[in-house]
């Protein structure tokens, strides 16, 4: 029997790396979305590390379902040239720098941290651009934290968006080893290589099945 993990998060674009993630580890486990998780208030991200933020997310959303364990994530983007920024405040980025909602609406967070991130990265050369996403995925259950899971994937920032698939900063976020940025690959060609992925394969061998008890 797969274990069942409840992800407690609604961005859609996480959503679908975790449906690609539960297609690659059939039979192992499967992902259901945190059922009424919308009508939960969302405990405040003011951690200064991912791990942080992860955690208490996943303790706070476990105590909502009792018996369950429950994953949350707190993710990002680390730039070498910005000293680590927007790390913890990728999601807020240019919100925190009071970039306002346009007033026709039509620009989304990711559009307006992308264009922060660009201006903030113009002149730096090409061979400072290196960046890299980082994940941290908690696992909880009954309000504790059970396991942790952490993993990063480095990339470069290009000076122009490529590519329209994936969410947030990927279409700036070039893998040197493809030749491609986040935003021109699959899904599929994304979980093997991901942050996200990388996190949740090392969360995944602490809490297969023979060794929960022990937790
Ligand atoms: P969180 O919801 O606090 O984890 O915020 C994560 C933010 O980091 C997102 O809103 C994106 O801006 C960025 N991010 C994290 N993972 C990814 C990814 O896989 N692709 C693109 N952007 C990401």
């Amino acid at each position: 029997m797969p274990l069942t993990l409840h992800v407690a998060t609604t961005n859609p674009g996480k959503l679908r790396d975790f449906a690609t993630a539960a297609e690659q580890h059939a039979g192992e486990v499967e992902f259901l979305s945190l059922r009424g998780m919308e009508d939960i208030e969302p405990p405040p991200e003011n951690g200064a590390t991912f791990e942080e933020n992860a955690r208490s997310k996943a303790i706070e959303y476990s105590r909502h379902a009792p018996g369950c364990i429950v994953l949350a994530d707190d993710s990002g983007l680390e730039v070498d040239a910005l000293h680590g920024a927007p790390g913890v405040r990728s999601a807020r980025y240019a919100a925190d720098a009071g970039f306002a909602p346009d007033l026709l609406g039509t620009e989304t967070d990711d559009t307006r941290n992308n264009l922060l991130l660009l201006k903030n990265m113009s002149g730096v050369a090409k061979d400072q651009r290196g960046a890299r996403y980082r994940c941290v995925l908690a696992a909880a259950r009954d309000g504790e934290c059970i396991a942790v899971g952490d993993g990063a994937v480095e990339g470069t920032i290009l000076d122009a968006p490529r590519g329209r698939g994936g969410f947030g900063y990927d279409p700036l976020f070039y893998l040197p080893e493809l030749g491609q940025t986040m935003a021109e690959i699959s899904l599929e060609q994304k979980h093997p290589i991901s942050h996200r992925g990388n996190a949740l394969r090392s969360l995944l061998a602490q809490i297969i099945p023979s060794n929960l008890e022990a937790l």
